[in-house]
């Protein structure tokens, strides 16, 4: 499922090729997604895209006249095209673009949105209520330790809070308690404020990191020239079966919060 690292990579992709362009064609194959496509989305011909932005696991597109937010869901993943080149399957939105060149969602499982914005799309509902960026200055030692204090849910749940810290899944979220030494059931009131400022330290890193390698692909992810994103092979625990790559102890496995955690029993307490 992508996290924040391929939101990024996603943005920073189809940025270039994106701004400054004026939408000339929205072709909407299939409309049901995580919600239905709206009337608004098919009627932007002639509207400019001026800045492509992130906020969390959204991408935010700013038009001369008001934004799109779009989620790429479990599967989502869009690429740069030249304008008919045929669709994909499960491609299921184009917008042809001035420049000859198209942006094409593809997204199998339909769990993705795109959704028409004409205010500030940061107060929109899904948005407003999220929390802080993890590469922000406002997501720090204190921070943390003031949002794990009287939690006595795992830490693991606590990095996945959208509400606490944005765009951290399963993946990130293992990984950078691995980095950090902490194992992903510890009780989040239990752990101790130094430990907080090593485990945000290795969320920043973590995340930075996948970003250099283009994301994680497990499955569907692409990065928007159709690659995959490298970070997969840097993987320390997350769905590692075999041994650590620190220590050499076999990966643990177990079923937290309906979701997989892994952690080396050795380097992580
Ligand atoms: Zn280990």
């Amino acid at each position: 499922m992508p996290e924040l690292p391929e939101v990024e990579t996603t943005r920073r992709g189809i940025e270039p090729h994106v701004c400054d362009q004026l939408i000339e064609n929205v072709i909407l194959r299939e409309t049901r997604l995580r919600w239905p496509i709206s009337a608004e989305v098919s009627s932007l011909q002639g509207r400019q895209i001026r800045e492509v932005t992130r906020r969390g696991k959204y991408l935010l597109m700013h038009l001369d006249q008001g934004n799109l937010i779009w989620h790429l869901g479990m599967s989502g993943s869009m690429r740069i095209l030249p304008t008919g080149s045929a669709a994909e399957t499960h491609e299921h939105v184009e917008f042809q673009l001035s420049n000859g060149q198209a942006l094409k969602f593809r997204d199998p499982r339909r769990f993705g949105a795109l959704l028409y914005c004409a205010q500030d799309p940061l107060q929109h509902r899904l948005l407003r209520q999220l929390g802080p960026e993890p590469l922000s200055e406002a997501f720090d030692a204190d921070y943390l330790f003031h949002c794990c204090r009287k939690r006595s849910a795992a830490i693991k749940t606590v990095l996945m809070n959208s509400h606490i810290v944005v765009g951290i899944g399963n993946i990130y979220a293992s990984e950078a308690l691995f980095l950090a030494g902490i194992r992903p059931t510890r009780m989040a009131r239990r752990i101790s404020k130094p430990r907080l400022a090593r485990l945000v330290d290795a969320v920043r890193d973590t995340l930075a990191s996948a970003i250099g390698y283009g994301g994680t692909t497990l499955q569907d992810f692409t990065q928007i020239d159709g690659k995959p994103g490298y970070f997969r092979h840097e993987l320390q625990v997350y769905a590692n079966k075999g041994p650590c790559k620190q220590c050499g102890k076999t990966i643990k496995h177990l079923v937290q919060a309906q979701r997989s955690s892994y952690y080396c029993p050795e380097c992580q307490s």
